[in-house]
């Protein structure tokens, strides 16, 4: 296992209490960055699908 371009010194600057939060705004909680969000931080809104779907279904949209 070779990790090449993930700078070590780095990663002590991003600890876990660090990670940039939401709100969700379906369910109103707080939830962290996660891995699977890196690319779409962004626009991610829900801190679950459970809460996406439920919150298309009830028509609460964007
Ligand atoms: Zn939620």
């Amino acid at each position: 296992m070779r990790i090449y371009g993930l700078s070590q010194s780095r990663s002590s600057e991003m600890k876990k209490e660090n990670l940039p939060q939401k709100i969700c705004i379906y369910c109103q909680r707080p939830f962290s960055w996660r891995k699977k969000w890196e690319r779409d931080w962004a626009q991610v809104r829900y801190c679950s699908k459970a809460c996406g779907s439920a919150a298309r279904t009830r028509g609460v949209s964007r």
